[in-house]
């Protein structure tokens, strides 16, 4: 099967084909960096860690943009209520932001690039749409007039017939039956304090939207292949990316718009202002490791809404400890007898995973494949059928499956800790010698407690840690 991915412009699945060919340009809307981003804003980064990867994995080479968005109303609200300079306000979410991401395992954007390093080329975008009727000025505004983008309103499929003619909205955020000319550039009010930028264009600051379509035009050019973000960014701030972009260049700039669901609590996004969020730290501080989160987020097709539970995040524990379990234990398997069937078990495998991820990157059809495949492999082992050729194999077929999901970790137990772990288990086995079951109960239920495992077998107790 080719790749295909479901493009939210024209509302169907389309073969992919890239510009340039072997080559995948790929730009993602980075994060508002006013407060720590929550696990709902990572799930829509995941995914777009999952596509990058796999297209790694598919030998394309790809060029991932990601910007930060370090300037907006919210930010000079926050910044000043806090007393800080704008810089050292947004340092501290753009820090725990790159952390965050590392904790969940992404490969890092290619290029990161930040909104206010760019304002030269707003203004210059915004100087063009003037130039070619698209944009025009009011008291040091600049606002982009939809009614000249014949466009506009395709991606979010708007009725433009209802559109209120030369309605403005200086507002970043706004609903789709409040559609108007929207702001490209603020001028400067007393409230925005020290927060502005003296340009040609006068004083002022940028609108939200302009910093994409200015960033990914410098970084990928004017027609890019795949555009990302949340189903909440189609509109406005994508309709209005391409109505700023082709506006200024006359033509088509970007061919495929992926567009993921939310992250849902109890039916309800997952957002700041509601207030049902919980951010990578708040979980991770219940004990649970980046990566379990990095499986739950990625583990549901994108396009489906997830619905957030605690439940959720146990399962996902328990499949990435028996994902993890299998290479772990296959590493260390000598090697049996050979029935010959390993290798078409891997070649299903592959070819399943492939096709699952194919089709607009179904990433739970994927997973299925490569469960069934633990499974199947685990038979062979338990009935010696399983030669050390063939464990090598399985191995590099999961390790290649493993480029793209990222769920294979290595939790480091230092000699101290293990020690004192070793020496629990000794009086554990001691205890249970003696009939003391409830002292022995007690000491796995101990340990369990610190995150750590016992693992009972007839060679005698091991341990683990959780993750
Ligand atoms: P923001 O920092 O608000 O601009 O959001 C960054 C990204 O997170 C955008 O692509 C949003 O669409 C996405 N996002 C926000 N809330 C959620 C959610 N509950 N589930 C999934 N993605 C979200
Ligand atoms: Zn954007």
């Amino acid at each position: 099967m080719a790749l295909r991915f479901k493009n939210s412009f024209s509302r169907v699945k389309e073969d992919f084909v890239p510009i340039e060919d072997g080559k995948v340009k790929i730009y993602t809307c980075g994060p508002t960096v006013y407060n720590f981003q929550h696990i709902g804003n990572f799930r829509t980064f995941m995914w777009g860690d999952i596509l990058r990867r796999y297209l790694k994995y598919k030998k394309y080479d790809v060029t991932y943009v990601m910007n930060i968005t370090d300037i907006d109303d919210k930010i000079i609200r926050d910044s000043q209520a806090q007393k800080k300079s704008r810089k050292e306000f947004i340092q501290t979410y753009v820090d725990a932001f790159l952390e965050d991401l590392d904790s969940l395992g992404f490969l890092k954007p290619d290029v990161q690039p930040y909104a206010t390093d760019h304002i030269d080329g707003m203004v210059e975008m915004i100087q063009k749409l003037v130039e070619r009727g698209f944009a025009y000025e009011i008291g040091g505004n600049y606002y982009y007039k939809i009614s000249a983008f014949k466009d506009y309103g395709k991606l979010a499929n708007l009725d433009m017939d209802g559109l209120k003619v030369g309605a403005r909205v200086s507002a970043d955020e706004y609903e789709k039956d409040s559609a108007s000319d929207f702001a490209l550039w603020k001028a400067y009010q007393e409230t925005d304090g020290d927060i502005f930028w003296d340009t040609p264009i006068g004083k002022g600051r940028p609108g939200w939207h302009i910093e994409c379509s200015v960033m990914s035009q410098k970084y990928l050019g004017n027609h890019f292949d795949i555009h990302t973000g949340g189903v909440d960014l189609m509109f406005p701030h994508h309709e209005n990316e391409i109505a700023q972009s082709e506006g200024c260049t006359g033509s088509k700039s970007v061919n495929y718009w992926l567009h993921g669901e939310h992250l849902i609590v109890e039916g309800k996004k997952m957002s700041k202002s509601v207030g049902n969020f919980f951010t990578l730290r708040d979980i991770i501080e219940k004990g649970y490791a980046g990566v379990v989160v990095r499986y739950l987020l990625s583990s549901t097709y994108y396009r489906q809404q997830l619905n957030f539970t605690f439940q959720g995040l146990d399962a996902a524990r328990s499949s990435l400890e028996r994902y993890n379990d299998f290479i772990t234990n296959l590493e260390s398997y000598a090697g049996g007898e050979s029935d010959n069937s390993a290798a078409e078990f891997i070649a299903k495998t592959k070819k399943g995973f492939e096709d699952a991820l194919d089709d607009d990157l179904n990433v739970s059809g994927a997973l299925g494949v490569v469960f069934d495949f633990i499974r199947d492999i685990n038979r062979l082992k338990a009935e010696n059928k399983l030669s050390a050729d063939e464990r090598d194999n399985a191995l590099t077929a999961m390790l290649s499956f493993d480029s793209v999901l990222n769920f294979r970790y290595h939790i480091s137990s230092d000699d101290s800790d293990s020690s004192e772990i070793e020496s629990l288990i000794q009086q554990r086995a001691d205890a249970k010698k003696n009939k003391d079951f409830a002292l022995a109960d007690k000491i796995r239920a101990d340990l369990l407690e610190q995150g750590i495992i016992l693992e009972d077998s007839r060679d005698g107790t091991k341990w683990k840690k959780k993750v």
